[in-house]
């Protein structure tokens, strides 16, 4: 079953690129397999998927031992300060950095074992109440805050678009990070790179590719719905 969803989502994200007039490997599927067994991971790991994207520390410290060297962790869950340190030496990308002292930390954790941490700005771009990430107005200046820290590298932007029936009203929050992105860009502030957009979800993944997301995190779509009462 995961092989055939697998499959499916692979089609969507090629015709989504076509639309789009992108190549293919301009989109990195991060699957999102917070909850889910280790022997599913297996199971689209050998169907070729390196990346993988969880919410919870103590998930990652969980699924890495029982998986190879070789797989992408991505953090895409809210970040607290005192667990840095166990996903630090390994973890790919920190999509969830949303406030200076968290940065810090991270940059602190990331000196000590000699590593530059790619990370992501989370931004609440909707302006949502019962969202973590920076307000859109005050996402310069955090990345102008977080930039001069020697371990961490600001490598782009994600955020979590609104829940909706139809993704294409989640288009314009997706051109609007698209533009907050490039606007910063522009400011060729050192040590900062807006080359990656996480955006799209299962829902929404399409969209936000023909609008320019370069990591997309699908969770339900590969591995079905999610159980959290058995957690
Ligand atoms: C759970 C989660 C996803 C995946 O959601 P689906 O709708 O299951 O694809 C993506 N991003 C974040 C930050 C998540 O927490």
């Amino acid at each position: 079953m995961l092989k055939e969803n697998l499959k499916d989502v692979e089609q969507n994200i090629k015709n989504a690129c076509a639309k789009a007039g992108r190549e293919r490997d301009s989109v990195t599927l991060v699957a999102v397999s917070k909850t889910k067994p280790v022997d599913m991971l297996k199971e689209i790991y050998d169907e070729g998927v390196r990346d993988f994207g969880e919410n919870k520390v103590q998930e990652i410290v969980a699924k890495r031992e029982n998986m190879n060297d070789d797989v992408r962790w991505h953090m895409i869950g809210h970040l607290q300060r005192n667990k840095v340190k166990y996903i630090i030496e390994d973890v790919t990308m920190i999509h969830s950095v949303d406030s200076y002292r968290l940065a810090e930390e991270i940059n602190v954790q990331a000196k000590k074992v000699n590593r530059i941490v790619p990370i992501l700005i989370e931004v609440n771009i909707a302006g949502e109440d019962t969202k973590f990430g920076v307000r859109a107005d005050e996402t310069l200046q955090l990345v102008e805050e977080i930039a001069p820290l020697e371990n961490v590298k600001i490598e782009g932007l994600m955020t979590i678009a609104p829940m909706v029936d139809d993704p294409e009203d989640n288009r314009k929050w997706f051109k609007a990070l698209r533009q907050m992105s490039v606007d910063i860009a522009e400011k060729n502030i050192d040590n900062v790179s807006m080359n990656e957009l996480s955006m799209g979800m299962t829902g929404d993944y399409c969209v936000a590719i023909e609008e320019g997301a370069t990591l997309v995190r699908v969770g339900t779509g590969i591995f079905g719905a999610r159980n959290y009462s058995v957690n």
